[in-house]
């Protein structure tokens, strides 16, 4: 007789529903507990909204060069009408219904999966099962032979900065605004804060961006910040570095920041972006023995597993690395692992992000590895792409290639690209690095003649050539 294993997973975001579709194709019976909707703060509210309003904003971005190119706007047509700025009613509407659509996609396949969907709040008993606060009020315990914890964060608020949903705004509630912000002010410069300056500066709005650090995206690539940083400048952003943000409040039509040396900045809505919490209130870890890492999240070892047994944990609730990839890899390691599958512990070397700005910041594997170690077993080129034959057609003059080697070995270890499209060209890189290819091999492998991914052999065979001189 099969004995079938039974798993239930609270939350349906990447971390959540990527696994549940792996642990239901392995013949295990699936139960997802899902408060908000299926997809998560990724499809509904995250990841997916933000990218969609980035697309807009991206076309906006492409009229930069349109001078350069010969294109004339403004009383003549682009594509059938003139481009006058943007609907913002329209482009929310449009984000919405694409995250709901996605979000139905979703809950189809997981059906046809054969996943059972439980709309409701589910926390751990101490027993390790599980208990579903239900909409109607009822509670429902599911019976669990392994867990998987998948709840994901919020975004952090500032008791003197609290969102109105109308002119302080979090992250969440941007897609609500009818009309373009004249005057936005974001408070917070890591990738969500630069995210959102620029793809509302590129929609029409005067930003400022509050940042609390010497530069735009402390923790990335120093290089890629300060190309990133010139560009916001060059546009008209006002960038305010070393200013901490003590309050927003409104007054009137106008909201006003303080900073913490005193100092206001006016405009007509903030949006803040200063970080998230981990979703771990309610869920009854500390009864069941889940025990979290002293930043609040779930401790997990690099197969998802928490310190409770039968007890796994995915995605943004484990702090591991906030990335909707990274939160599914986890997700289908767990599942890989609880039902006895071959399993590769998660490898945060090979992952590959990007930062959906214009021009976009790429990155895969070890990118920091001079900073770190002063270099004494590694070497770096970075070539500009002001070079690119490619880049002068299409008139971009702002971005790079950079990569990364392992010295004696060649291999490459990993590489940043600044660039339209970033997120497309990192790729070869980052089957460079997941292959352990080395760098004479990267600059022998053709590419199309003229390219921007030209650039990334041609950064190999100069960081080949480099070597050898060292030699
Ligand atoms: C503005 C923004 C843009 C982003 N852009 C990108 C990007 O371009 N690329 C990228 O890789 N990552 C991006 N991210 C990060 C990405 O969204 C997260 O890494 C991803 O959502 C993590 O997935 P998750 O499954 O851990 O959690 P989530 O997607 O947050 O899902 C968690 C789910 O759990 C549910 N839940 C919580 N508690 C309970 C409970 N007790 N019972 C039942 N359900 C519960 C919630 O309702 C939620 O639906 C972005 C994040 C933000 C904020």
């Amino acid at each position: 007789m099969d004995i079938v294993t039974r798993i239930v997973i609270i939350g349906g975001g990447p971390g959540g529903y990527e696994a549940a579709l792996v642990a239901s194709r392995l013949g295990a019976d699936v139960v997802l507990v899902e408060a908000e909707g299926v997809g998560g703060a990724s499809v509904l509210t995250d990841c997916v909204p933000s990218k969609t309003l980035i697309a807009t904003a991206d076309v906006m971005s492409s009229f930069e060069s349109a001078d350069e190119l010969g294109i004339r706007i403004g009383g003549v047509s682009v594509g059938g009408s003139c481009v006058t700025g943007v609907n913002l009613d329209k482009v929310n509407r449009r984000v919405k219904d694409l995250a709901s659509a996605q979000s139905v996609d979703i809950g189809e396949s997981l059906s046809k999966a054969g996943v059972q969907i439980i709309r409701g709040r589910g926390r751990l008993t101490p027993d390790r099962q599980v208990e579903v606060d239900l909409p109607d009020g009822t509670v429902t315990l599911y019976h669990a032979d392994v867990i998987l914890l998948a709840t994901g964060v919020r975004p952090r608020e500032v008791p003197e900065a609290m969102p109105d949903g109308e002119r302080i705004l979090n992250w969440k509630q941007v897609y609500n605004l009818k009309e373009l912000p004249p005057e936005l002010i974001v408070v917070g410069s890591g990738v969500t804060g630069a995210e959102f300056a620029g793809a509302y500066q590129a929609l029409g709005s005067a930003v400022t961006l509050v940042s609390s650090r010497d530069r735009v995206l402390p923790g990335e690539d120093a290089d890629a910040a300060e190309v990133l940083e010139s560009v916001f400048r060059r546009r008209g952003m006002r960038v305010l570095s070393r200013s901490r943000a003590a309050s927003a409040v409104r007054k009137g039509d106008r909201v006003v920041v303080t900073l913490e040396d005193g100092r206001t900045v006016e405009g007509s809505h903030v949006l803040m972006a200063v970080g998230s919490l981990p979703n771990t209130e309610g869920l009854g870890l500390e009864e069941a023995g889940v025990e979290l890492t002293r930043s609040g999240h779930i401790e997990v070892d690099r197969v998802s597993r928490t310190s409770a047994p039968g007890v796994y944990a995915a995605g943004d609730v484990t702090g591991v690395l906030l990335l909707a990839s990274v939160a599914a890899m986890q997700g289908r390691i767990a599942m890989y692992h609880a039902l006895g599958e071959a399993v590769w512990p998660i490898n945060l070397k090979r992952v590959s992000s990007n930062i959906f700005t214009s021009p976009e910041v790429a990155t895969v594997g070890q990118t920091n590895v001079k900073a770190q170690n002063d270099s004494p077993g590694f070497n770096e080129y970075k070539l500009a792409l002001d070079s690119n034959p490619r880049a002068k057609m299409l008139g971009f003059k702002d971005g790079f290639v950079k990569l990364f080697s392992r010295k004696g070995s060649d291999t490459v270890v990993g590489g940043v690209v600044v660039a339209p499209r970033a997120s497309e060209l990192i790729h070869p890189i980052t089957m460079a690095v997941d292959l352990h290819l080395t760098v004479d091999q990267v600059a022998s492998v053709f590419t199309v003649y003229p390219s921007l991914s030209g650039s990334v052999a041609e950064a190999a065979r100069r960081l080949h050539a480099d070597v050898k001189d060292e030699d």
